[in-house]
């Protein structure tokens, strides 16, 4: 295996991630899947049948499913926001991503309650020592029964130490899914609602307008019930308490080791990205005039709509 991955390669596996480009098969948990070059160059990502179709093989690991949902291509999201974070927007072209330690809810990144922690960690104690007494064909086991349990207790703690670390590697960006604009994530998202915007995209133009970046992974949030359920050991970041499931989160994740800042922004094409701006229920017609001449401005064509919510009825 060469381990050589061009650009072409990883967006291939990112985008096909669940099937074989050669002959279309569905991968199941712990099957094989090949990443490579044919005879031309040209990246390959394939099942164990096609992979005599490989002239070099660059990785080949266990198939796992992602662990989160990705939302049909042309599901409507939505980020509330600000008129200050939308200047900022337009001003850097680009979309900022928070810390996931940064964020209000403590759970981000959390893998449990607390009060279940003693329940997890008996697991992987018994986990890492069945690991440690049975290691792979060749090697020697060598621990005393003493030197196990601390081995054992050693990785525990690294997992522990890993958990809080991602916190301050990961960076997420949100956006809420929804068919119909909402009045709730008007009220949710603005500090003051008179001068709030809402953007509004698609899954397809998030993932395209950020340069169909392997390394952001774009998928739905699952809400679980935190009382009964982990959130896994490392997929912790897709999973929130169920009490925001009115949320039906969205978000785009990628992780940073090297960087001490609390935000990222990142390079976005907004013509690709923002496929309407509506404003707050409760605007002035100035206020839209605003948002349009800030938008000329900088030179983007997007079409400025009143919030949806203020069209009258009848009785
Ligand atoms: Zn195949």
């Amino acid at each position: 295996m060469t381990q050589r991955f061009t650009e072409e390669l990883r967006i291939l596996a990112y985008e096909h991630h669940d099937e074989c480009v050669s002959c279309g098969y569905k991968f199941q948990e712990g099957d094989t899947s090949h990443l490579g070059y044919d005879v031309d160059d040209k990246p390959l990502y394939v099942c164990d049948k096609c992979s005599n179709k490989l002239l070099e093989t660059a990785l080949r690991y266990f198939f796992q499913n992602r662990p989160y949902e990705i939302p049909p291509d042309g599901s409507k999201l939505w980020r509330y926001m600000d008129f200050t974070k939308y200047v900022s927007m337009l001003s850097t072209k680009g979309l900022y991503f928070t810390r996931a330690d940064c964020f209000q809810d403590t759970f981000e990144g959390a893998k449990g309650l607390k009060k279940n922690k003693e329940k997890w960690d008996k697991f992987y104690l018994y986990f890492f020592r069945e690991a440690i007494k049975n290691p792979p064909k060749g090697h020697e086991f060598r621990y005393s029964g003493n030197e196990v349990e601390k081995q054992a207790k050693r990785l525990l703690n690294d997992l522990e130490h890993g958990g809080e670390l991602r916190k301050k590697q990961t960076y997420i960006n949100c956006w809420h899914e929804n068919e119909h604009e909402s009045e709730a994530m008007w009220r949710l998202y603005s500090s003051i609602l008179d001068y709030a915007i809402a953007v509004r995209t698609s899954y397809k133009n998030l993932y395209y307008a950020l340069g169909r970046n392997p390394s952001i992974n774009i998928g739905r949030v699952k809400y679980i019930d935190f009382q009964k359920k982990y959130a896994g050991v490392n997929n912790s970041f897709w999973y929130k308490r169920k009490c925001f499931e009115y949320e039906m989160e969205v978000r785009a994740i990628f992780m940073n080791i090297n960087n001490p800042n609390k935000g990222e922004i990142i390079p976005c094409d907004l013509s690709i990205l923002v496929e309407e701006v509506f404003v707050s229920p409760s605007a002035s017609s100035w206020f839209i005039q605003l948002v349009n001449d800030v938008n000329e401005k900088y030179g983007v064509k997007i079409k400025v709509s009143p919030s949806e919510l203020i069209q009258e009825p009848f009785y």
